[in-house]
């Protein structure tokens, strides 16, 4: 456990780093600001969506290693994906962060689940997810996660 828990820990210092998709889209027709001001995590979530699937997806904005780290994961996951698989990911993201039992294979995204054992991180870890949640549904007024 504890190698898997280093190796978890890696993945989430590389994407804070180094975090995949950090740029603005050019003509995204979908687009969601959130805050966590828990914390102070900003971001920014652009969506590119086409017949139901996300054809590109970026974010931008400021905030803890978590909140990075899963905003850069979070858009790797869901480039391809339709926005049915996107909103499952998201709900089982957030169950599995809250404590339910079985949220199923969640793949690279399983590296959060440690996190659920500090409540005040879960929403660091979650804001993006909120966000591209209310993108989604193409809701305008900002997300907070208070
Ligand atoms: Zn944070």
């Amino acid at each position: 456990m504890s190698d898997l828990r280093q190796l978890y820990q890696e993945l989430i210092l590389d994407h804070s780093k180094k975090p995949r998709n950090f740029r603005k889209l050019e003509s995204p027709n979908r687009s969601a600001e959130g805050y966590n001001p828990l914390c102070g995590d900003k971001v920014t979530i652009y969506l590119q969506l086409e017949d139901g699937i996300v054809k590109d997806i970026s974010f931008q904005g400021s905030g803890c290693a978590i909140s990075t780290a899963s905003a850069s994961m979070m858009t790797a996951a869901l480039k391809g994906k339709t926005t049915a698989e996107a909103e499952s990911l998201f709900e089982r993201f957030h169950g599995m962060l809250t404590g339910q039992p079985d949220p199923g294979d969640l793949g690279k995204l399983a590296v959060f689940s440690g996190v659920s054992e500090f409540p005040v991180r879960v929403k660091c870890a979650t804001l993006a997810w909120h966000t591209v949640h209310a993108a989604l549904e193409g809701k305008a007024e900002p997300v907070s996660t208070e």
